[in-house]
């Protein structure tokens, strides 16, 4: 399996993009602005969108991916996540004020875009890659995912602060290669990170201490303007891995 990094950012500005990963060709992980980077042809073969939560920095582009291929594709694009999360979509975006119903335009029987429940805990395969979903802590309900590809697992904490399950199912997880987790803040707004159920440097690398085995470290979310010092923070806690700033353009293959 193919995971292209689109975008890695907790905001924008100075090139940065939020998060963004494309699966193989035709699977999104969530949609954040690095989805704007692709060719029209590339969105167009986006038949999944699998989301971790609904807040703006990770659905953002989904409104405009729809508009752009829409009308060009044989077939809606399913967007996979929690009940909570597409019951925001439906309330928040899709709800022909923000933005058209495309769950129902052009037409009910043809719509642009379909939903499908993706449940914390529930596994399926989407674009040949078997993919699981892992409830973590966030404000808002949030999940993480675990892919297994066929030379290892690679696994996506997604948005969170401290959490249990998803240490669970990656210490049970013997081909773990690749851990992309968050961390937003730097130890100084250790307090703007509690309440935001975000990490920072000290309380990743702590939640770095329950993992068992041994995968490289990718680091995501990080404020931009803020990158350099959050790694060196991190560096400076050790928590005896490969640790990496994760990158747009960055290509892991597992
Ligand atoms: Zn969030
Ligand atoms: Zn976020």
């Amino acid at each position: 399996m193919r995971l292209r990094i689109l975008g890695a950012s907790g905001g924008i500005g100075a090139g940065a993009r939020t998060t963004s990963f494309l699966l193989g060709r035709d699977v999104l992980i969530d949609a954040g602005t690095g989805v704007g980077d692709l060719s029209l042809d590339e969105l167009g073969a986006i038949d999944h969108v699998v989301l971790t939560h609904s807040h703006l920095d990770h659905v953002t582009a989904l409104p405009f991916l729809l508009d752009a291929v829409g009308a060009s594709r044989q077939r809606p694009v399913t967007v996979h996540a929690q009940a909570a999360t597409l019951d925001v979509l439906k309330a928040h975006i899709f709800n022909n004020a923000v933005w058209p119903d495309f769950a129902r335009i052009p037409s009910p029987e043809r719509p642009f875009l379909r939903y499908e429940v993706f449940a914390a805990g529930q596994e399926r395969v989407l674009g040949g890659c078997r993919v699981r979903s892992i409830p973590v802590t966030h404000v808002v309900p949030a999940v993480g995912f675990l892919f297994q590809g066929p030379n290892g697992s690679l696994a996506f904490s997604g948005d969170t602060a401290s959490t249990e399950e998803f240490w669970k199912v990656l210490n049970s997880c013997p081909d773990l290669r690749h851990l992309i987790i968050e961390t937003s803040f730097v130890d100084a707004e250790e307090e703007i990170a509690r309440i935001a159920r975000h990490f920072c440097p000290a309380t990743v690398v702590a939640e770095l201490r329950k993992l068992k085995r041994r995968p490289i470290i990718h680091i995501t979310h990080l404020m931009p303007g803020e990158e350099k010092e959050i790694l060196r923070e991190i560096a400076h806690h050790d928590a005896g891995l490969e640790v990496h700033p994760l990158v747009p353009g960055t290509v892991i293959e597992f």
